[in-house]
């Protein structure tokens, strides 16, 4: 069996190669290598093939899908920053790369997709943690592509016959990380280590999981869900602050007196379309037989030691 991994250079994608590989699949990867890195390719030339090339196009995702058995989406521009400044960069790298891969699925009969979403689609939630069936409303140009992307997979399972896990993801850390506020806080005290700038007034609440974690749970949502359209929170059972994250990453580096600088925006949060609060319900995935290894503090705190 052969499964196209998009986004394999990246972050969770090339974990997730190297999980499925390790089961003895044959894997493709479409990268475009725009945050994407050749060297998280551990197997290439043995049972991964690479091709660089970019789903914007409908001819690369036409070639990328040509053959395979199952398609696992995670290209993308995941920087919800960048969203606010440029909405059309969100609104291309995700929603027009996905149709045109859908697109390409469809008129190549491949029938199995999963997809990475994110925990952005809920925007800022009435309560936390919050369950799959509450509203989507999200509040960045990101989060509102991944909804798209959301509803154009569930049309093409109506019509088209093709299966879906989509998988709403929160803060998902780990080694190959390259954005986010651990990334981000690594590389500020890396230039200085008196001082950390925290965007936000840093009580933001954020659930963060481990790649490990991640991974197992896509997986056994992949195996297990047995919809034609199935979707699932991911995430750790617990929460923490942005100023948590600080300290654990400021201590774990081996740092001391570090001086916290916080730059709120609106409302306490780090820039437009930050959401203040969010946590996931992984009743579903645990029904399933899931159960995270780490909690937030953790998953963190790993991937600190990882990156030094
Ligand atoms: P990443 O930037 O490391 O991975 C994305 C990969 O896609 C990169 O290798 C990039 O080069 C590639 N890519 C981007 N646009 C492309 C295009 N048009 N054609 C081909 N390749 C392209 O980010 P990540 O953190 O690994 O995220 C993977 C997926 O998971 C994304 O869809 C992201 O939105 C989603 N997600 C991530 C998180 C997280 O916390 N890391 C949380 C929720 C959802």
């Amino acid at each position: 069996e052969t499964i196209l991994i998009t986004g394999g250079a990246g972050f969770i994608g090339s974990h997730m190669v190297d999980r499925l590989v390790n089961e003895g699949f044959k894997v493709r990867v479409i990268d475009n290598l725009s945050s994407g890195r050749l060297e998280n390719l551990k197997h290439l030339g043995t049972s991964i093939e690479a091709m660089i090339g970019d789903l914007k196009k409908p001819e690369d995702a036409l070639k990328a899908v040509d053959g395979v058995d199952a398609v696992f989406h995670f290209a993308a521009n995941p920087e919800v920053r960048v969203s606010t400044t440029n909405p059309e960069t969100h609104f291309n790298e995700n929603v027009v790369a996905t149709f045109n891969l859908l697109e390409a699925m469809r008129r190549r009969g491949v029938k199995e997709l999963v997809f990475a979403s994110s925990s952005s689609v809920y925007g800022e939630p009435s309560e936390i943690p919050v369950g799959e069936d509450a509203p989507i409303r999200p509040v960045s140009v990101y989060g509102a592509s991944k909804a798209a992307c959301e509803n154009l997979i569930h049309a093409y399972t109506r019509l088209y016959g093709i299966r879906a896990v989509v998988l709403r993801y929160a803060n998902v850390v780990g080694p190959r990380l390259r954005h986010g506020v651990v990334w981000d806080f690594m590389n500020k005290l890396r230039t200085n280590p008196r001082e950390l700038e925290v965007l936000g007034n840093g009580t933001q609440v954020r659930s963060y999981i481990y790649i490990d974690d991640a991974v197992e749970a896509t997986i056994l949502a992949w195996r297990k869900a047995s919809d034609a359209f199935n979707v699932f929170n991911v995430a750790s059972e617990d929460w923490i602050t942005v100023d948590e994250v600080a300290k654990i990453v400021i201590e774990t580096m081996g740092l001391k007196d570090v001086k916290i600088i916080h730059k709120p925006v609106a409302h306490g949060v780090g820039w437009l379309g930050d959401v203040k609060k969010i946590a996931l319900k992984i009743e579903r995935l645990k029904a399933l037989g899931f159960k995270p290894k780490l909690n937030s503090a953790q998953a963190v705190k790993e991937t600190v030691l990882g990156m030094m």
